[in-house]
């Protein structure tokens, strides 16, 4: 329309779950397009600033925060989390304790994130089949309805709906304003 529209500023997301879902892993092929190589990743949590994600045409630009170290409950701190706007929470297919643990992951973002923060619920390595998977797509469906959270697998390995994830913060966090 011809007006200057100043640029918004991004919408901080943070990247949560349990110690090797795949937390990095996710991050990077999402912004890079690539998987990369797990002795590389062991401690490391990495930033970056201003990703952009097109929703039905408008630009959503999203400041992504991972987190290491800070895995176990009651060590993220309660900024960081007032401060989000968002929230990936992973869990590991692989793992079913990582799935146990999201009900307590979700108790502590009731507890310290903002009211209205997004939460999208992910399961990810679900390249992985057969006696290597412990945790069904039902249940992780499940899980997503009875606290009324997107759900939604992911494979960092294969790119199985990596930007979908992310597209799904952008859309909700585009409804929100
Ligand atoms: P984080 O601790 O949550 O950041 O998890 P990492 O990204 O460090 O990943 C932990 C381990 O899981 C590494 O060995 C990764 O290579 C592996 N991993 C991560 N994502 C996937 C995936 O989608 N599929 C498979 N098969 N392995 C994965
Ligand atoms: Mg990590």
């Amino acid at each position: 329309d011809g007006c200057y529209n100043p640029p918004a500023a991004p919408a901080s997301v943070i990247m949560l779950g349990d110690s090797g879902v795949g937390k990095t892993s996710l991050l990077i092929r999402f912004r890079d397009g690539r998987y990369v190589p797990s002795y590389f990743l062991s401690t490391v949590g990495i930033d970056f600033r201003n990703k952009v994600v097109v929703v039905d045409g408008t630009r959503v630009k999203l400041q992504i925060w991972d987190t290491a170290g800070q895995e176990r409950f009651r060590s993220v701190t309660h900024a960081y989390y007032r401060d989000a706007h968002a929230l990936l929470l992973l869990y590991d297919v692989t793992n079913k304790t990582t799935y146990d643990n999201i009900r307590a992951w979700l108790g502590e973002i009731r507890e310290y994130a903002q009211e209205d923060v997004v939460i999208v619920l992910i399961g990810n390595k679900a390249d992985c089949s057969g006696s290597e998977r412990q945790v069904k797509r039902e249940d992780g469906e499940r899980l997503g309805r009875e606290h009324n959270v997107p759900f939604m697998e992911t494979s960092a390995k294969t790119g199985l709906n990596v930007e979908l994830s992310f597209t799904a913060v952008a859309r909700q966090l585009k409804s929100r304003g």
